[in-house]
């Protein structure tokens, strides 16, 4: 089912929790369609892991004006799955838990918000983009002409992310346990969602998709179906 030649491109946003079935659903939508994928996340990831290296997120916390310098240079890139900030592969690095613990707090940061945004919006200036986070339908691009909102229980998605983790790490040496899992994602989700600038929320004209029970596979058809149906009246 690739793309048709004469269809008008459109403009995919991917919004929901952590863990909901995003970037898996969202990369199968992009190669189905012959479009490109856009992780949001991992640019406000590598943002977060840059302050880590630098050792000025608690620097941060007091001052947080100080995040200026720290995105003055900055280069993220995507290069097929790789992630690269400021040409280094930081694609692993930016899934470790360090991360995801401090990946709120930066991206509450105004500053860092604004950058990314635009860096995104010029990423999807040619539209044939699917882009999954959190403010893709609301804030980046509230045009998209075709909006989803993916959630999931939240129990479901801490074994999702356990599962994750355990491909990574076989023996499951050092791995946090499933509570500890649940509790991590849903206080990400609920400074996402309560934080000033681009809160977590759903779009209205979003289309609501619970994968709790849902396959992959399923997911994908149904987020396919709805963007050709919308293809086709841009056409
Ligand atoms: O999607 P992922 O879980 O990798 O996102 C990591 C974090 O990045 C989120 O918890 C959120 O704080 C931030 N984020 C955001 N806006 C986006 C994408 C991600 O604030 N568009």
């Amino acid at each position: 089912m690739k793309q048709e030649t004469g269809t008008k491109r459109i403009i995919i946003a991917i919004d929901g929790p952590a863990a909901s079935g995003k970037s898996t659903t969202a990369r199968r939508v992009a190669e189905r369609l012959g479009y490109i994928y856009i992780d949001t996340g991992a640019m406000y990831r590598s943002v977060t892991l840059k302050a880590l290296q630098q050792g000025v997120l608690d620097g941060l916390r007091h001052s947080p004006e100080g995040v200026s310098s720290l995105l003055h240079d900055i280069s993220i890139c995507f290069d097929g799955d790789r992630v690269l900030l400021d040409g280094s592969d930081v694609t692993a690095q930016i899934r470790e838990n360090r991360v995801s613990r401090e990946v709120s707090f930066i991206s509450s940061l105004k500053p860092v918000r604004d950058r990314l945004r635009d860096m995104q919006r010029e990423l999807g200036r040619q539209r044939g983009v699917v882009m999954d986070g959190r403010d893709i339908g609301t804030v980046v691009f509230p045009d998209a002409e075709l909006k989803i909102f993916l959630v999931a229980d939240a129990r479901e998605r801490a074994k999702r992310r356990y599962v994750e983790l355990l491909a990574k790490s076989p023996d499951g040496a050092g791995l946090p346990d499933l509570d500890l899992l649940e509790e991590e994602i849903t206080r990400r989700d609920q400074d996402d969602a309560h934080r000033e600038h681009a809160p977590l929320r759903k779009h209205a004209e979003a289309h609501e998709i619970d994968t709790s029970d849902l396959t992959i596979e399923r997911q994908v058809d149904m987020v396919c179906k709805l963007a050709q149906e919308k293809e086709a009246k841009v056409r």
